[in-house]
């Protein structure tokens, strides 16, 4: 089962992604995480990618091709992932079919700006683990300490308010394009398309998704 996650940064891609792997075993690739880990490093590209993120810009669809087709092939999930943050761009969703990386599920996350602001806002992060909480919807036990190894929390460079807005822009800018492709089935290899009305709590979205699965690994 080869699933994809659309929706705006905030919209909770990342925590349903967290729960779905946990689920059923499916293996996670985060290019949001990915890359926060890589920023840690201190070579120039890295320090390069830094900027990028940090000022809410979106890299190169070539650069982020090559990490999600070698981080598939690397560890042999061609037929299993669940993969969040990629396409970004109609040029990333054209590029990974021409690579033959195929998809069986589309799920797109569905929630007003004002809504997302009040999410990123209140993000926090452990970054090892690529755990997500937020302040008011998904409290840590302890104030901005992680939950499983009391490790601090930290807040997203790129979760700062006109950064999101920044983010926002460019994300109604190209979804657009990239829904079109993904509508159409039959050129999509008959992927399953699916809208989550992501306005609601966490518990209902991780319920609705079971239902989905549960279908679907019948
Ligand atoms: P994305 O991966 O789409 O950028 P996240 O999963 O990181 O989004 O969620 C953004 C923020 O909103 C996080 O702080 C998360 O804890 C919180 N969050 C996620 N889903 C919900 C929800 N259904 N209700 C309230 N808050 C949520």
């Amino acid at each position: 089962m080869r699933i994809i996650l659309l929706g705006a940064p905030g919209s909770g891609k990342g925590t349903q992604a967290k729960f779905l792997t946990d689920r059923y075993g499916i293996p996670l690739i985060s290019m949001g995480e990915i890359l926060r880990n890589i920023v840690q490093k201190k070579s120039d590209l890295c320090l390069k990618i830094k900027k990028f993120i940090n000022f809410g810009r979106l890299l190169p669809d070539s650069l982020i091709i090559d990490i999600v087709e070698n981080y598939i092939n690397y560890n042999n999930y061609r037929n299993k992932f669940l993969l969040d943050g990629v396409p970004r761009t109609i040029g990333q969703a054209i590029a990974m079919k021409n690579k033959g990386i195929l998809i069986d599920i589309i799920l797109e996350f569905v929630l007003s700006d004002a809504l997302i602001i009040e999410r990123t806002v209140g993000r926090r992060i452990h970054v090892p683990s690529g755990r997500i909480y937020h302040t008011k919807f998904k409290p840590p036990k302890y104030n901005d300490l992680d939950d499983i190894t009391g490790e601090q929390l930290v807040i997203r460079k790129d979760d700062e308010k006109n950064i999101v807005h920044k983010r926002l822009r460019e994300y109604h800018k190209n979804i657009v394009s990239i829904i079109e492709f993904y509508s159409k089935r039959s050129y999509m290899n008959n992927a399953l398309y699916f809208k989550i009305d992501a306005n609601r709590n966490i518990n209902d979205i991780n319920l609705e998704l079971v239902n989905i699965f549960s279908q679907r690994l019948r």
